[in-house]
């Protein structure tokens, strides 16, 4: 299983009470995010387009504790810009813990091994590292070599020390699911705990606007990734999500499950768009027009969607919402938990399909050995790291 017993009993009794008391709509994940800076600018990205004065600010650690309090999620996942950036994030983790919260820190990694000594490994703390797939993928996804590597090594050295580790993985039509199953044999064999995976959302600002996947192709994808069987890989996600992205389980969006928060205040209406702010939680669960998003709104900007942020607290809320997705649930899981007691053949590694090809979408050029271009828009006080040039892969045509 990709989650503890221990957490999944606490999101189960905290569901199934709002369940018994008849709350509608209810927040599974607290999307907390305390900056929008960060020390990469991957060309599917849609957070770090702001001005340098955005890029600069930072929730306070007050502000952070009162929006998860107000909240109430028993999960919060702390996305950025690069929350490592963020000078008092341990301060924040330490406080959230204290909370008895769920925190998934969600980090590109360049920076963990740097600052692992500020954290107490925990059962409710877990790194979500940012990788996109494997090497090239990964490094042509957030447009820098090397990252993939840096990613891969701060996984290990988080795990020595007894971190809970998990993967975030955002994938683009030129995923190749032979090399995907690859990926989530090499992640098993280094050791973190889940794999969580998401289409990724064609946001309006995203340089690259060419690789986001339309539903269709989504579904077929996910289905030849998905559809295999397994190998003992273990997804911390649930399973009746990982159905909806193969297209064999109907799910509407649930937006209000992972309500987010940020320098503005509380985003309407989810995660993805910005359709406005509101001051307080419930200001935005009573001033959103929930009746205007979700693919069967007819909203446009949600017809493609399929993104975990939309669609995981409803997959939660079918479990507990029926007999017939509890029963599903149940058994996809007892699946699961069969396959990892069976197996362990990988399968045979293949020649890497891609060839450095030059600059791409995101910032200028660098130079060799010039620190990269988001150094100069966020401002130079800012603790960016020096990384490699830029260089951009490209898939070989094939
Ligand atoms: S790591 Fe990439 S996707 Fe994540 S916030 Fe930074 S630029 Fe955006
Ligand atoms: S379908 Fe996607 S874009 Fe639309 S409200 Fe839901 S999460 Fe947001």
């Amino acid at each position: 299983m990709g989650v503890p017993l221990s957490q999944m009993w606490t999101v189960a009794s905290y569901v199934l009470g709002k369940k018994l008391r008849g709350v509608k709509r209810y927040p599974v994940v607290l999307m907390l995010e305390p900056l929008f800076r960060c020390n990469l600018a991957c060309a599917g990205c849609g957070k770090i387009q702001y001005p340098a004065e955005t890029l600069r600010r930072h929730l306070t650690p007050e502000q952070c504790f009162q929006a998860v309090d107000e909240c109430g999620a028993p999960l919060v996942s702390i996305p950025g810009g690069e929350p490592l950036l963020h000078p008092q994030i341990d301060e924040i983790v330490a406080g959230l813990v204290a909370r008895k919260k769920y925190v998934y820190l969600c980090t590109n990694a360049l920076l963990l091994k740097k600052h692992l000594h500020k954290f107490q490994p925990s059962k409710y703390l877990s790194f979500s590292v940012h990788v996109d797939g494997p090497r090239e993928e990964h490094d042509l996804a957030v447009c820098r070599e090397g990252t993939y590597d840096a990613a891969i090594e701060a996984i290990r050295a988080a795990i020595d020390l007894g971190f809970r580790v998990t993967t975030n993985t955002t994938l683009f039509d030129y995923a190749d699911p032979d090399r995907m199953h690859q990926f989530f044999d090499d992640m098993m064999e280094l050791g973190v705990e889940g794999m969580m995976l998401s289409p990724g959302y064609n946001y309006e600002k995203a340089p690259d606007q060419q690789h986001f996947l339309r539903r269709r192709r989504t579904v077929d994808l996910f289905s030849q990734i998905l559809g295999v069987g397994g190998r003992g890989w273990r997804f911390n996600q649930s399973p009746l999500f990982l159905e909806f992205l193969q297209g064999r389980w109907d799910l509407e969006c649930t937006p209000w499950g992972t309500p987010t928060y940020n320098l503005f205040g509380w985003q309407k209406p989810c995660y993805l768009l910005q359709e406005g702010y509101a001051q307080s939680f419930q200001e935005l669960l009573d001033s959103t027009p929930w009746e205007k998003y979700g693919r069967r709104s007819g909203n446009s900007k949600c017809q493609d969607c399929m993104v975990h942020c939309g669609y995981e607290p409803s997959a939660v809320d079918a479990t507990f919402g029926s007999l017939r997705g509890f029963a599903a649930t149940a058994r996809l899981t007892v699946q699961a938990f069969a396959r990892n007691l069976m197996r362990r053949g990988t399968a045979p590694r293949r020649t890497p399909q891609f060839q450095t090809v030059g600059l791409r979408g995101a910032p200028p050029a660098a130079e060799p050995g010039e620190p990269h271009g988001l150094q100069n828009a966020a401002g130079p006080d800012l603790p960016l790291v020096e990384l490699a040039p830029l260089r951009v892969l490209e898939p070989l045509e094939r």
